[in-house]
């Protein structure tokens, strides 16, 4: 067989060499040992929560060895294609902090390795599909839909493997005539691959996380370019990586299975194979057992859920890394307030069998790094947030920027920082109270405490109160005298040693003031709240409280 005339008859508008090719994509120039990575998404809308632990992946091993991290649009599945899915992709991992050196942009394309939209890049695939064909190693398929079906059909009586391998690949080695004849007579044909593998042969490969692996040779004819021209992904992204200049890629592991064919690609185009990294998916507790997050069952798997709740982007990064590195969680004990960027991400320590989705954790994490922020980042940051997603709050937050400020400094900085807030959307309940449209009381005073105890507690600190204290020990000293005025024990110890001569002791008579002031049982210290509301808001509190006091058995007030 000519294999050269058959090329030149299923490609006589390819003029361009391999080559020439080649030549458009020169080695990059970058610094010994670094990594080319990418994520390659479909633009099928169909991007989650999970696919983000395979871009993480890819973002660190390049950033971190001074490489290049770039984004491939991998859209030869037009049928499959959401509009705008790619403006929404590229907006979200923005959010995540993931930014890329060079690839697919919404305003077009940025980088000399482009396009990077798949099908733009049809003329390059058929140069490369034209040699293959040239050498032999791939050929025409005038197979029809139904005379694939019914090859299925007669591989499940015989109860033999389905593709098209072997003694099934019809048209493997259709004489040249006959080929000539079937494309005159406008025939559509896919492009395949000639296998010369074997599924009694396995082969070795060593996968960066995985490990040594075995797997079974491929034995099929797939197809290399549909009847439209348009390449499918196996050979796209072959001839992608080569050219792009890949060195490690890292996908989803349910791509183990067709890599025994992409390896036979990139040795019959005579390429060096990248790196592969095949990610497990990530896992979520459904009862008691473990199954694969998914986009239809797990909220948590959109990626907007978590930007929605107010997770700050920090936390996420860290969650993630600390699931994808097992080391992660004891280097950040020991590196309290780096970056997470300085950890060294490594794929050896990552696991094999898929990571299991930890709310909690990644709660924890989120109330660290909150706790770590200065107030003026917090402010920046949930104000960020709420102007998006809870403008009413956003309102009230941004009218006195110095008073939020104060608010979101209690119980900041130092070595034990508050760490009362997981999500931005839990600010309001805990600082809602400092805001009179939001101040919602429940007046529950402590047990024990008569209607006319708590009334007397109330005016009385509404009389001493003054919003100048020199320090927190300034004011506690005067609540505890004025417990001790009103028969208060002023020391909760000495109260146990004999309670039946108090009335009760100075926490009493602080929930007492927290409750009028505050509208519930907990807050934040209470004489930062009271110094940062003043006086006037203080005492008007304090007699909306004493108002609203139930009428009991006393007529203190
Ligand atoms: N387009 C493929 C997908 O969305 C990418 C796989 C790869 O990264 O090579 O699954």
């Amino acid at each position: 067989m000519d294999y050269n005339k058959l090329a030149e008859l299923l490609f006589p508008k390819v003029e361009c060499s391999p080559d020439e090719i080649e030549a458009k994509f020169p080695q990059r120039d970058l610094p010994q040992g670094a990594f080319v990575t990418r994520f390659a998404p479909s633009p099928t809308g169909s991007i989650h929560f999970g696919n983000l632990f395979a871009v993480f992946t890819s973002e660190r091993l390049a950033h971190q060895s001074g490489g290049v991290f770039y984004l491939r649009i991998e859209d030869t599945d037009q049928k499959r294609e959401v509009e705008g899915a790619v403006e929404v992709l590229i907006d979200l991992l923005a959010n995540y902090g993931i930014n890329f050196d060079e690839g697919a942009l919404i305003e077009g394309d940025n980088g000399s390795y482009g396009p990077y939209r798949q099908r733009s890049r049809k003329d390059i695939y058929h140069v490369f599909a034209k040699r293959l064909v040239a050498e032999g190693k791939a050929y025409p398929c005038f197979c029809s839909e139904e005379e694939l079906n019914s090859i299925r059909e007669r591989q499940e009586e015989e109860k033999a493997n389905f593709g098209y391998y072997g003694k099934w690949a019809k048209h493997r080695d259709m004489p040249l005539a006959e080929v000539e004849r079937a494309i005159s007579e406008g025939k559509a044909y896919t492009v395949r691959f000639r296998s010369e593998g074997s599924a009694d042969k396995k082969l070795r490969f060593t996968d960066l996380v995985k490990g040594d692996l075995e797997v079974t040779e491929n034995d099929a004819d797939y197809v290399l370019l549909k009847s439209d021209g348009i390449p499918t992904y196996h050979f796209a992204h072959v001839v992608d990586d080569h050219l792009m200049k890949t060195t490690h890629v890292v996908r989803g592991d349910e791509w183990l299975s067709t890599l025994p064919f992409h390896i036979q690609l990139f040795a019959a185009l005579g390429w060096k194979l990248p790196k592969y990294l095949h990610i497990s998916p990530l896992m979520i507790m459904d009862g008691d057992s473990k199954r694969k997050l998914s986009k239809r069952k797990d909220p948590e798997a959109s990626l907007t859920f978590f930007r929605e709740k107010g997770y700050p982007v920090a936390a996420m990064r860290e969650y993630i890394l600390s699931t994808l590195n097992s080391n992660f969680e004891e280097w950040r004990s020991a590196n309290q307030d780096a970056p997470a960027e300085d950890f060294r991400f490594s794929p050896k320590k990552m696991s094999v069998s898929g990571a299991l989705f930890d709310r909690d954790k990644l709660n924890d994490i989120s109330k660290n790094v909150i706790s770590r922020l200065t107030a003026d980042e917090v402010y920046k940051l949930a104000g960020e947030w709420a102007y998006e997603f809870d403008r009413g709050f956003y309102g009230l937050m941004s009218e006195d920027p110095d008073y939020m400020k104060a608010i979101l400094n209690i119980g900041r900085g130092g070595k034990k920082p508050r760490k009362d807030i997981t999500v931005w959307s839990d600010l309001k309940e805990y600082a809602g109270f400092f805001f009179e449209p939001l101040f919602a009381p429940d007046y529950t005073y402590p047990e024990g405490l008569d209607r006319g105890g708590i009334a007397q507690i109330i005016r009385e600190y509404g009389l001493m109160f003054t919003g100048e204290y020199e320090d927190q020990n300034g004011w506690f000293d005067e609540v505890k005298a004025l417990s001790e005025r009103l028969g208060f024990c002023p020391d909760t110890k000495r109260y146990k040693q004999e309670p039946e001569r108090w009335k009760g002791h100075v926490g009493d008579v602080s929930m007492v003031i927290r409750v009028a002031v505050c509208g519930r049982q907990q807050s934040p210290d209470l004489y930062e709240v009271t110094r940062i509301m003043g006086e006037k808001m203080v005492k008007n509190r304090l007699k909306a409280a004493a108002e609203q006091l139930p009428y009991g058995t006393d007529s203190g007030v």
